[in-house]
């Protein structure tokens, strides 16, 4: 009874906000077509100049799980930018689904460094590379208290342990998509600038959470905020900046009830980390109340039947405004006049989409070292019989020589 109370009240006040959960309008031709869609499929609608489109492509846990990705958000601005802010674990599934051109997708702003909000970089490095990508991977992330704690040492490393992964695909594919920029600013700038390109200005602010460096970000374009929460216990620096947001994005941690008896925590470490590392759900609500956003948006726990009325009452302990309470997939539209939020409905087997600029070609002959040593060569059996005819079938169609 009170879970169908707590949908209804969900329901009416996302209708409140405008045109949310319309059921695809009036069907007036058998031939026709629904006039409004209540989902969005990916590549079929323009974005305008002054609008926002916000994914959320990872908003679940460390340990993973199909339903639910670990920290991804992707933003599209009306002039054509687009941005990713974390790229958790497994998240990439959920991108590649909205089968945008990889060339498009080459900026990352990092909020911190644990892998659920970074550890699905190799997938955008590797599988933009080889999927058309046409320059650098571009990183914007934190310094950490000591050198080898910030970004520069994170990227450069992890280009070390991918090593032998880029040495034999620089054999055959261009060097260039699989470089990896990195701007490091300080953690503990306070909304300082850290990017500001074609109308889209983002700053970052300090964020406490684990250990120093994480950090928040809050992007202004066209008028619009929209501010991402990195993981955090409630700060100063968030409620002073992201005031007049028209989305706050802000962590919420599962009950610590929900963490003893589902994730396995004793009561004691569920406090530490629902109440002290992470963010609990009252104080999640008490940050909106204070900051008062045009919609409010709650992530990072596992949303289930089980778990989510849990969250959601003790949210509306503390704040009575718009809320989502995020899962993989949601898309929310955003411009001055409304907040338009929907599941995005996408294939499970994407393919990636070709852009407009043609990738780098593959370096001359003889210009990078073959990693494949005369050995391992001298180790072909021939399969001239088997595959030649084809081949040549092959060569005759494309007109190679
Ligand atoms: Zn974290
Ligand atoms: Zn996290």
């Amino acid at each position: 009874m009170k879970k169908n109370i707590i949908i209804l009240a969900s329901l009416l006040i996302m209708m409140m906000q405008g045109n949310v959960m319309a059921a695809g309008g009036a069907v007036k031709s058998p031939t026709g077509i629904a006039p409004d869609r209540y989902v969005y499929y990916p590549g079929t609608e323009a974005l305008a100049k002054d609008e926002i489109r916000l994914f959320a492509c990872g908003t679940g846990l460390p340990a993973a799980r199909r339903s639910q990705a670990a920290t991804c958000w992707l933003v599209e601005t009306g002039n054509g930018d687009k941005f990713l802010f974390d790229i958790g674990t497994g998240s990439m599934v959920n991108v590649a689904a909205l089968m945008i051109p990889y060339d498009f997708l080459n900026k990352v702003f990092l909020t911190h460094l644990h892998t659920d909000h970074w550890g699905d970089l190799s997938t955008l490095w590797a599988g933009g590379w080889t999927a058309g990508r046409t320059g650098p991977l571009k990183i914007w992330g934190p310094s950490g208290a000591t050198e080898d704690m910030g970004t520069k040492y994170a990227v450069e490393h992890f280009l070390k342990s991918f090593n032998w992964d880029a040495t034999t695909r620089n054999f055959v594919l261009s060097p260039k998509p699989g470089e990896i920029t990195v701007k490091e600013f300080d953690y503990k700038a306070v909304n300082k600038v850290v990017y500001d390109e074609n109308g889209v200005t983002i700053r970052s602010i300090p964020a406490i959470h684990a250990g120093d460096g994480p950090v928040s970000f809050i992007l202004e374009y066209a008028g619009l905020k929209v501010v991402i929460g990195g993981d955090t216990f409630p700060n100063k620096w968030y409620i002073e900046h992201a005031k007049n947001a028209d989305v706050a994005i802000h962590e919420t941690f599962l009950t610590p009830e929900a963490l003893v008896s589902l994730y396995g925590q004793s009561p004691q470490q569920a406090l530490g980390v629902g109440t002290q590392i992470h963010t609990s759900p009252q104080a999640f609500g008490k940050v909106m109340s204070t900051i008062k956003p045009r919609h409010a948006i709650g992530y990072h726990f596992f949303n289930d039947e089980n778990t989510r009325y849990g969250v959601y009452d003790g949210v509306r302990e503390t704040y009575d405004g718009p809320l989502s309470l995020a899962t993989d997939n949601m898309v929310w539209n955003i411009t001055k006049d409304n907040i338009n939020i929907r599941m995005t409905v996408s294939p499970d087997a994407a393919w990636s989409v070709a852009g407009p600029t043609k990738p780098p070609r593959p370096p001359a002959r003889g210009t990078v070292p073959n990693p494949i040593t005369d050995f391992i060569k001298a180790g072909r059996w021939n399969v001239e019989d088997a595959q030649g005819p084809m081949i040549k079938e092959f060569k005759k169609e494309h007109n190679m020589k």
